[in-house]
């Protein structure tokens, strides 16, 4: 199994990657924010509680999308690996992930860590809550508390897998096949060890 963490503030192309690494390497895709949008629209209680935070661009507590991450690995045997993204967002998911991950005799491979400056997040993220119907992309207040959660709370988990070596920052400034093309060769380098 091969398994990626596809790391970055929100806005900085992690969705549009995702897609174009998980075609082109068979992996199964877990976004734990569309895995909670999809509970927000089937109306269940867990989809009620996020939503309130996700409204406000708060993180949702590390049990629940724990638990929702759980569920996924164990619904998913016989993966070829996974592609984390927008997961794990704390120190706390890190080590529960790793934990998971141990039970299934399998680790990560890679932290790829997508760099956008914060005045381009800000302008994608509005252009992005023209269509994407995210309530969370529409109001500045809201997009620049998701930009302090990631800077406050998540900037953790790249210091944690930088401590195995783990973590490959890349440029996500450029054309998305650029950095498609720069994703997939730090892949094939850690895939060859
Ligand atoms: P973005 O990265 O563009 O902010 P996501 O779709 O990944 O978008 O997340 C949207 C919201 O869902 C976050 O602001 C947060 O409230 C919640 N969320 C998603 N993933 C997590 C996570 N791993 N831990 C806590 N909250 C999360």
């Amino acid at each position: 199994m091969f398994n990626i963490i596809l790391f970055g503030p929100p806005g900085s192309g992690k969705g549009t990657q995702s897609e174009k690494i998980i075609a082109a390497y068979g992996l199964i895709h877990l976004s734990t924010g569309d895995i909670l949008r999809r509970e927000i629209s089937a109306g269940t209680p867990l989809g009620l509680e996020a939503k309130s935070l996700m409204d406000k661009g708060i993180l949702v507590p590390d049990e629940v999308v724990v638990g929702m991450i759980s569920s996924a690995l164990d619904n998913n045997p016989g993966a070829k690996g996974f592609l984390f993204d927008g997961f794990p967002r704390t120190e706390a998911q890190s080590i529960a992930l790793d934990k998971l991950l141990a039970e299934k005799n399998t680790a990560i491979g890679v932290v790829l860590a997508l760099d956008v400056s914060r005045d381009e997040l800000l302008k994608r993220l509005l252009q992005r809550g023209l269509t994407s119907g995210r309530s969370d992309d529409t109001n500045e207040t809201i997009i620049s508390n998701r930009i302090v959660e990631y800077q406050t709370k998540t900037t953790v988990v790249a210091n944690y897998y930088s401590k195995f070596d783990k973590v490959v920052q890349v440029k996500g400034e450029g054309t998305v096949d650029d950095i498609f093309n720069t994703l997939s060769s730090e892949i094939d380098k850690r895939l060859s060890k």
